[in-house]
């Protein structure tokens, strides 16, 4: 499943393709991906010119000069397809820039998302409305100590509430704990100040870094079916079940919330 770094990558990627080029052609391939496409896309959206693009929590922007934005979200399989060969029967949306170029959203499993808003009003949108700051630099401890203050669920939960951080999935909410050496079914409100403040350096750095792998792959992008925003991580806990911590402990996995949750028990208090 994509993750915030994915996303972040897949931006900067379609950037290279998109950023102040006129869209020629808007071509959906069916009705509906989790919803339908909005019935007025190709006609707000073919002519326009792209004039930046842009990330919120794990949706993909395309602003246009015309006022619109095209918000995407990649759901559990998505992905942009630069310049492919031939449309395949996954490529549910195909966009062709004034200068030739072809993007394709493939997406077999059709959990994600494209919708068209106004730019203007994209902080209203029930989407984002809730969402809580960016967890790549807006979060401080003290934004975090405010939001668990008296919470008795694991703190791993409300990391992943988004309205607490917006965009910060699984993957990277168990490496930020282990980072900040934070147990993480500790209960919130119980997580000291100076473990918040470390909690608070380590989600952007996490992400930071995975974003950075996944940007030294961009320059593959311009390949025949390059496809944008994924690429292989290092984890310090996430899938190492039964491996060594750097700690010298074994890293263990838990089931919370339905999901797993990958920490060292050593170092993680
Ligand atoms: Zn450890």
């Amino acid at each position: 499943m994509p993750e915030l770094p994915e996303v972040e990558t897949t931006i900067r990627g379609l950037a290279k393709v998109l950023d102040g080029q006129r869209i020629a052609t808007v071509e959906p391939r069916r009705e509906d991906l989790r919803r339908a496409f909005p019935a007025d896309l190709g006609q707000r959206l073919a002519g326009a010119r792209v004039t930046g693009l842009g990330r919120r929590a794990k949706y993909g922007l395309v602003h246009t000069d015309r006022g619109d934005t095209l918000v995407f979200h990649l759901g559990m399989s998505g992905h942009w397809r630069v310049d492919p060969a031939e449309i395949g029967k996954h490529d549910h949306l195909v966009l062709t820039t004034g200068d030739g170029r072809r993007l394709a959203l493939n997406d077999a499993r059709r959990f994600g998302s494209v919708d068209l808003l106004r730019t203007d009003e994209l902080e209203q949108w029930p989407a984002f409305r809730a969402l809580g700051p960016e967890p790549t630099g807006e979060v401080t401890g003290a934004w975090l100590k405010g939001a668990f203050a008296g919470r008795t669920a694991p703190v791993k939960a409300l990391l992943m509430d988004q309205r607490i951080i917006a965009g910060l999935g699984n993957i990277y909410a168990c490496e930020a704990l282990h980072r900040a050496r934070i147990d993480p079914r500790k209960p919130a409100g119980k997580v000291s100040r100076a473990k918040l403040e470390a909690l608070a350096t380590a989600v952007p750095e996490v992400l930071g870094e995975a974003i950075a792998a996944g940007g030294s792959t961009l320059r593959d992008f311009a390949s025949p079916d390059g496809e944008l925003g994924y690429f292989s991580k290092a984890f310090a806990v996430y899938d190492r079940e039964g491996q060594p911590c750097g700690c010298g402990g074994t890293v263990r996995r838990i089931v919370q919330g339905g999901r797993s949750t990958f920490f060292c028990p050593r170092c993680q208090r």
